[in-house]
């Protein structure tokens, strides 16, 4: 049923960039004998889903929407893969993303604009825009992004569907191709809250091939989902509902907040002083980790080659021609912020507001039990309309970017609607408190 479906809307979603269902068929016939042999089988047995093109899946194309791996296949499985597979899980395909999962609109992609399921004159968000167009236009039932930014919320809340970023640390990033290696965090991209928790379920935990990753048990995720938040604390961070928010989010998200308040919730407002520069420190650390994570694209080691006269004509041709504009900008700007001479000023200058960042947060959060606040300061935008003026593009990402520079995890769902384009509430937790952020989630649901 899923496979037709998508055959009828993918030509104008077009959230795929790869098809797998022959694979898909062999673990769903697998799946069924199991069932009939009356075997065990998991929550997630036979369910079809989606996997972001950054996530190795062995034998599979792993492109980052990139010509610079366009043809290169993954030798081995990503950890969440590998937790994934153990469930039988079922991939229908691999999605489109902004190229190495930099942009918020999917745009950057070297293959294919996707387009938002609930109007295709509009972007899906980005970077994990094919994963959410593709559970939003119910091609699928959940599929895994990435977020180093917001890259899992703002397509989430763009396409109506659910997000969430873990704690960094959570989930392991082995097999998840680096964009930003100190703020990337795999997470879900579901219909529900529910089938939020039951994915984080089958991807969280310990994972020694991920020397960032947490050692700590966690429990069964579903146990959070408890409709009930009488006594808890909301907090509202008034930074995040400055003058940049469209009227209809603020309607919207004033009405959540009436909602919870109805629910018996405690709304209290914090202050966040340093939000007004986390976005200018996430575009320094961000490129600047990803203008050494991409130093590996060099034409020796795998990925495209063009040859050259020498050595280094050849590394300037491959990177070149694989390499798109958005890609080279941040290689560029990442590389000027570590040079020597201008790394005090940009880098380390980045980095200290790093930690006030964070210190925010820790200050916000002993006042509540979660922050409340909007995905992103607008609905989804005309596909093309941002496209000549990257800056813009940065701005919208304002309300996603700190929560990845402090570590914390976040979910996004959807809340309302603007103009018929779906409005997201962003959700934010202290450190591993991935269970209280799915209980206000779903309370709300
Ligand atoms: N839009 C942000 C960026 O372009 C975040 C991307 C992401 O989370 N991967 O960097």
């Amino acid at each position: 049923a899923y496979l037709k479906h998508k055959d009828t809307v993918e030509p104008q979603i077009r959230a795929f960039l790869s098809d797998t269902r022959e694979e898909a068929l062999q673990t769903a016939a697998a799946v069924d004998a199991k069932i009939k042999a009356g075997k065990p089988v998991s929550e997630l047995a036979g369910i079809p889903a989606a996997i972001k093109d950054n996530i190795c899946i062995r034998g599979q194309q792993a492109t980052c929407a990139s010509r610079m791996l366009e043809n290169f296949k993954a030798p081995y499985h990503a950890t969440v893969i590998e937790k994934l597979a153990a469930q039988d899980y079922i991939s229908l395909g691999k999605t489109n993303m902004d190229e190495f999962a930099m942009g918020s609109s999917t745009e950057n992609s070297a293959f294919q604009v996707t387009h938002n399921p609930r109007h295709t004159d509009y972007v899906p968000g980005g970077s994990s825009g094919g994963s959410a167009a593709a559970v939003g236009a119910g091609e699928c039932v959940w599929a895994l992004g990435s977020d180093t930014g917001g890259s899992i919320r703002q397509p989430a809340a763009y396409c109506g569907v659910v997000g969430m970023k873990p704690t960094y640390g959570l989930v392991s990033r082995y097999g998840l191709i680096a964009y930003a290696s100190s703020l990337d965090q795999i997470g879900p991209l579901t219909q529900d809250v529910t089938d939020c928790a039951i994915v984080l379920n089958a991807i969280a935990g310990y994972d020694e091939k991920d020397s960032t990753s947490i050692k700590r048990e966690h429990n069964d995720y579903k146990t959070a989902l408890v409709r009930d938040v009488k006594g808890m604390k909301i907090g509202i961070p008034d930074e995040f509902f400055g003058d940049g928010l469209s009227d209809g989010c603020r309607q919207a998200l004033t009405e959540a907040i009436e909602t919870y308040k109805s629910l018996g919730a405690e709304i209290v407002h914090v202050k966040m002083p340093h939000m007004k520069y986390g976005l200018a420190a996430y575009y320094i650390i961000a490129p600047a980790e990803a203008s050494s994570n991409l130093a590996r694209y060099d034409g020796v080691g795998f990925g495209l080659r063009v040859p050259g006269k020498n050595i280094v004509d050849m590394y300037e041709k491959t990177r070149s021609a694989g390499f798109g504009p958005e890609v080279r900008r941040r290689i560029l700007l990442g590389t000027y912020v570590l040079s020597a001479g201008y790394y005090d000023a940009y880098y380390l200058r980045a980095m200290k507001v790093r930690t006030l960042v964070k210190r925010d947060y820790e200050e916000a959060l002993r006042q509540c039990d979660v922050l409340l606040t909007p995905t992103a300061p607008g609905t989804a935008f005309k596909i093309g309309e941002h496209t000549a003026d990257p800056l813009a593009m940065y701005l919208g990402d304002v309300c996603t970017v700190t929560l990845n520079l402090a570590g914390l995890p976040g979910i996004s769902l959807p809340c309302g609607y603007q103009d018929g384009l779906p409005v997201g509430m962003q959700l934010i937790g202290k450190a591993l408190a991935e269970e209280t952020l799915l209980r206000v989630a779903y309370t709300f649901e």
